[in-house]
């Protein structure tokens, strides 16, 4: 249903040249508008069910066989949280209070901080003792070095972040900041496609969600690196600079270093260029895990022998992904689980409960530890 102000006639190219190309109304749809409800609905159904399980201390009785051996955290960025901007990416962020909140709360349920390297020694361990918690962080990003890593080492917690090399050698850019800071500025985004002007509302945060899942949408279903070519060129004709994003947002090489030197902190890997490696050739697949491992290697030395698949869930990481990640020690996804011993089989496919910005309670996270919700939610659903 969006409105068409101009009309687009292939084939007749001479007509057109000299005149600018048509500008075409990206109004939003009914599909829109109940896919940006829907958002909204789950998160509270989702809080609901998390608060509901609590309450009634349902999460408490989850036998032994939910809980498992332990369990495996997601983060991504750790700060302040800022309550002016446009947050696309709300969930992905959590503060410095709640990361110590959450390292307190874990150790009073007796769950022992550990490096991710120890995992499958302790999966493989006769059963007994205390619950393990491994800290992970995925793409790098400077709050990691500036906020994170203060509260890990005040309580002596190991933790590992996932770098991305292309991100910090600025090779690569990160396309999910750089849209949202184009639409958090904007209140018209123009797309300018060649014979097609098209224009998308950003005035007002409703408009700015809706627009940005619909340009997310376009990205996933075209050839990434060229959409990230492209939404690097919109961005400038925004007054935003792609590579710029990255600088402020990732650490450099010298600062990885500063993380590495810390006794908690442990680099993964995180491929080259973050691309989905679902949707790209068996070569593209084997190349970009080797080069993010290489490029890591050169600038700390020693290569991560520990790797965490883009994105994460299994529509970016499948069975022939779990297989080019054999040579890493061990490889975790974003699907949503606990650790058992019957994961040492399954050693490049281990499950994480993510850490999301929309849940900071410690009782919710809780509940997701007591493996309950991944029995009674929907296989594969993801609590984003
Ligand atoms: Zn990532």
């Amino acid at each position: 249903m969006n409105r068409v102000l101009g009309s687009v006639e292939p084939g007749n190219d001479e007509g057109r040249r000299g005149s600018p190309p048509p500008a075409i109304d990206m109004a939003f749809t009914v599909h829109d508008f109940a896919r940006h409800a829907a958002y909204g609905l789950r998160y509270a159904a989702i809080t609901a069910m998390l608060g509901a399980m609590h309450l009634t201390g349902a999460a408490r009785l989850a036998t032994d066989r939910l809980r498992g051996r332990g369990v495996i955290f997601t983060l991504h960025h750790v700060r302040p949280f800022a309550h002016d901007a446009f947050h696309a990416s709300a969930h992905l962020e959590i503060t410095p209070e709640f990361l110590d909140a959450l390292i307190r709360h874990v150790r009073a349920r007796d769950y022992e901080p550990i490096p991710l390297a120890e995992v499958p020694a302790r999966l493989a361990a006769p059963d007994g003792g205390s619950r393990f918690v491994a800290f992970t962080l995925d793409d790098g990003y400077r709050d990691n070095l500036v906020h994170a890593r203060p509260v890990f080492e005040r309580h002596g917690v190991p933790f590992t972040v996932f770098a991305t090399s292309g991100f910090v050698t600025r090779e690569r850019t990160v396309w999910w900041l750089t849209l949202e800071r184009i639409i958090a500025r904007v209140r018209d985004l123009w797309w300018d496609t060649g014979d097609r002007r098209l224009h998308f509302s950003c005035a007002g945060r409703h408009a700015k969600a809706m627009t940005f899942r619909r340009v997310v949408d376009w990205m996933n279903s075209v050839d990434e690196d060229w959409a990230i070519t492209t939404l690097d060129r919109v961005a400038v004709e925004h007054g935003v600079s792609a590579t710029a994003v990255v600088d402020e947002e990732v650490m450099n090489a010298a600062e990885l270093r500063e993380l590495a030197a810390s006794p908690m902190a442990t680099i993964g890997a995180h491929t080259w260029s973050h691309v989905n490696l679902r949707r790209v050739s068996q070569d593209r697949l084997v190349e970009d895990i080797e080069r993010g491992v290489a490029e890591v290697a050169a600038i700390l030395g020693r290569r991560p022998t520990v790797f965490a698949y883009p994105y994460g869930s299994h529509a970016s990481a499948g069975v022939r992904e779990f297989a080019a990640a054999r040579g890493f020690d061990l490889a975790v996804t974003t699907e949503p689980g606990t650790l058992s011993a019957a994961d040492l089989d399954r050693l490049t496919a281990l499950p994480r409960i993510s850490v999301n910005g929309h849940y900071q309670r410690t009782a919710w996270i809780e509940v997701l530890m007591s493996g309950l919700p991944f029995e009674l939610i929907p296989h594969r659903a993801e609590l984003d």
